[in-house]
């Protein structure tokens, strides 16, 4: 670092189990470009003048996680079409003092789930657990392939009645009563935990019977904190098809870094140093 170090970060609270910050270095370092990234503690009530703080210090960009990603649109100049369909912001990039805000969070796991999983999401039946920020932001991305259903179903069902009615009746998205979980899981081709279930230290914990599931179809984590998550182990030990949050991390990392500096980002050098993190 020098004088001329150009500053990034994460902002959440927790942080600092987050990858981030040894992931962006590293990018940063294999493009040889001279930027430092770095973790933020942030609680709800400080995120008004952690924002104020990216203005008057210059960062070029930052990340959001939870549990910020709606709350911060509200101190953000501009809004890309994406995120505000998605109704979450994970990625700001200062242009000159105008922030704007981006969701990398949805083409990032739709990418990752059809690299690694799942090629042709088009006709398909797909469940999603959970209703908050990262839900948010694969609804809209995954409603963009075309599936046959989105079926949403949250432990606070308000909340995924409400994200439903947020999204166009075109987009094929509705919400179903956590109860009726075991029934559509035992047709459907995919289903997705975004719920923070699972998630290290509670790496015991599972958000539904993995049993449910059908055999052969896919069951998808963004968790990547264990890498595969108890409900991940459980359904393949059941005959499933399994996709963990390693790589939409990797990617909404990806898409972050492009937005921010113009340059490809190096995304195998980005994944190799992430996985040498876990120890693997
Ligand atoms: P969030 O906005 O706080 O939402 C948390 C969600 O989890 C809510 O739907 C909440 O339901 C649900 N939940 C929490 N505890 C639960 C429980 N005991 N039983 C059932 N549901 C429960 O968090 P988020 O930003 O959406 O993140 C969620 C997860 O996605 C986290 O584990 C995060 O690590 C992961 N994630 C991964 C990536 C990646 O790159 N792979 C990116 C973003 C997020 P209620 O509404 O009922 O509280």
């Amino acid at each position: 670092m020098d004088s001329h170090t150009v500053l990034y970060g994460v902002i959440g609270d927790p942080i600092r189990h987050s990858k981030s910050p040894i992931m962006l270095n590293r990018a940063f370092r294999e493009k040889g470009i001279n930027g430092a990234y770095a973790a933020f503690h942030v609680s709800p009530d400080e995120l008004k003048q952690a924002i104020a703080g990216v203005r008057g210090l210059g960062f070029r960009g930052l990340n959001v996680t939870i549990p910020h990603k709606i709350e911060v649109m509200a101190f953000l100049d501009e809004v890309h079409e994406g995120a505000r369909a998605a109704g979450a912001v994970n990625t700001i990039v200062n242009n000159d003092g105008r922030l704007i805000g981006y969701n990398t969070d949805g083409i990032g796991y739709v990418r990752s789930l059809k690299e690694e999983a799942e090629p042709d999401l088009k006709d398909k039946t797909i469940v999603v657990l959970g209703a908050g920020g990262a839900s948010r932001g694969i609804l809209w991305a995954l409603a963009q392939e075309k599936p046959k259903a989105i079926l949403l179903a949250n432990r606070t069902e308000e909340k995924a009645n409400e994200l439903a009615a947020f999204f166009s009746q075109e987009s094929g998205i509705s919400a179903i009563p956590w109860s009726s979980l075991q029934d559509v899981c035992s047709y459907a081709d995919v289903v997705i935990n975004t719920t923070s279930v699972g998630m290290s230290p509670n790496i015991d914990a599972v958000p539904l019977d993995p049993s449910w599931l059908k055999p052969g179809s896919v069951a998808s984590d963004l968790i990547y904190n264990p890498l595969k998550t108890a409900f991940l182990q459980q359904a393949e030990r059941n005959g499933c098809r399994i996709h963990g949050g390693l790589g939409m991390f990797i990617y909404q990392g990806a898409y972050a870094f492009e937005y921010w500096t113009g340059e490809p980002a190096p995304v195998e050098v980005m994944r190799a140093t992430v996985l040498e993190s876990f120890g693997k």
